[in-house]
């Protein structure tokens, strides 16, 4: 079966991992701060905190800007349940915003509308949370826009973008955000196994991240309450968690870092080949805005007129491993019993009944691709 996606591990990442495996340090030590300094000097961003998840960084984030009972926070439909699961951990509700279904990102018109009537209704979102989705930065200039007339958050989910530009400048960087998160799960663009990160330019939420990251204390004096009465002292301010990274991870994100670029371009390169050889095809590709460059960390295709079952399976039996993101999130029964229902957001739900992921990842050959091409011809003929 030729995967959708999956990690490119070199001789180089296990060389290494296994010098952190013979050091003094396994958990968060001195790996971990240096594989956070390459990903905001990559991203453009003051400071990075290295997480054991994207998820968990989600969840940090949300607490750093103060999302609790009561308050609610906005995501795209067309994500990974993660995106919304995040509010709920801090006891926050979820609403989702309507995709654009050229870009199949969160769209700006759809969430301007929505804004407005929150406002009527008096119950403005604490946070959104728009989702790069495949790799593609959303409208992130009229988002950032309205989250400042609106007095909004905004957490950036780059879970799939690390690499990709918009406007110029790397995602990341926080132009339009409070809080960009990155995941290094396998699938994605670079891996630490399981891992994540949130970035930032506020030194304060950037602090106040790593203490939730470790159970919510500090060793720093001028953050205690009282006086330290020895080099032994920390001080537990909030309540936290452990969702450190481990220097093992940190070690084979540094690693996988240095070669980015070159994943990227492989990625960017099978993008552009389906791209000229789908084009034929009952089919439609996400539009890519020209102030954006994607990531690519998924290529997607909506069937137009085909069943997207018996295509899906058929690509299957043909070795091909094919995959559908996302379902959307509001449809799930965890969703529905909190009283969301079909129709409610009918561009994610459009684009669903016909999605369909094709295998694109770093070390997929033209060879490999031209398979998946051929399959996907005799599906669609
Ligand atoms: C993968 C993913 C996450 C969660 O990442 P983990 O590192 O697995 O926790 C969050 N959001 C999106 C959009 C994702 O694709």
């Amino acid at each position: 079966m030729i995967p959708y996606g999956r990690q490119d591990i070199t001789p180089a990442d296990i060389a290494a991992v296994t010098a952190v495996l013979e050091s003094d340090w396994l958990t968060q030590g001195p790996a971990v701060p240096r594989f956070e300094a390459a990903l905001s000097a990559r991203c453009g961003a003051r400071h990075a905190v290295a997480m054991n998840s994207a998820t968990s960084a989600l969840h940090v984030a949300c607490l750093a800007l103060d999302l609790g009972p009561g308050d609610l926070l906005w995501t795209s439909p067309i994500t990974f349940v993660a995106s919304a699961n995040c509010a709920r951990y801090c006891g926050a509700e979820v609403d989702f915003v309507d995709i654009d279904p050229a870009t199949l990102n969160m769209s700006p018109v759809a969430l301007a509308a929505k804004l407005e009537r929150a406002r009527a209704a008096g119950r403005l979102p604490k946070i959104v949370v728009p989702v790069h989705f495949g790799g593609q930065s959303c409208d992130m200039r009229a988002i950032g826009a309205l989250a400042q007339q609106y007095g909004v958050r905004v957490i950036e989910d780059a879970a799939h973008a690390i690499g990709g530009r918009y406007d110029g400048a790397p995602i990341g960087g926080g132009r339009h955000a409070d809080i960009t998160i990155l995941s290094f799960h396998p699938v994605k663009i670079i891996t630490t196994g399981e891992g994540g990160a949130a970035l930032t330019n506020d030194p304060a939420l950037a602090r106040r991240m790593a203490r939730l990251r470790s159970h919510g204390t500090t060793r720093e004096p001028a953050e205690m309450a009282a006086a330290p009465e020895g080099l032994w002292c920390y001080e537990q301010l909030e309540l936290g968690y452990n969702y450190r990274l481990t220097d093992l991870q940190a070690a084979l994100g540094l690693s996988q870092l240095e070669r980015i670029d070159a994943y990227l371009a492989r990625r960017a390169a099978l993008a552009r080949r389906y791209g000229a050889r789908l084009a034929a095809l009952p089919l439609s590709t996400q539009r890519i805005l020209s102030e954006c460059a994607s990531a690519w960390h998924l290529y997607v295709v909506c069937l137009d007129r085909h069943d997207r079952r018996r295509v899906y399976e058929g690509l299957r039996a043909a070795g091909i491993g094919a995959n559908v993101h996302y379902i959307p999130v509001h449809l799930q029964p965890y969703y529905r019993a909190l009283g969301f229902k079909p129709g409610d957001f009918p561009a994610a739900e459009r684009y669903y009944r016909g999605a369909l992921t094709l295998p694109l990842h770093a070390r997929l050959s033209d060879a490999e691709q031209d398979r998946v091409i051929a399959a996907l011809e005799e599906q669609l003929t």
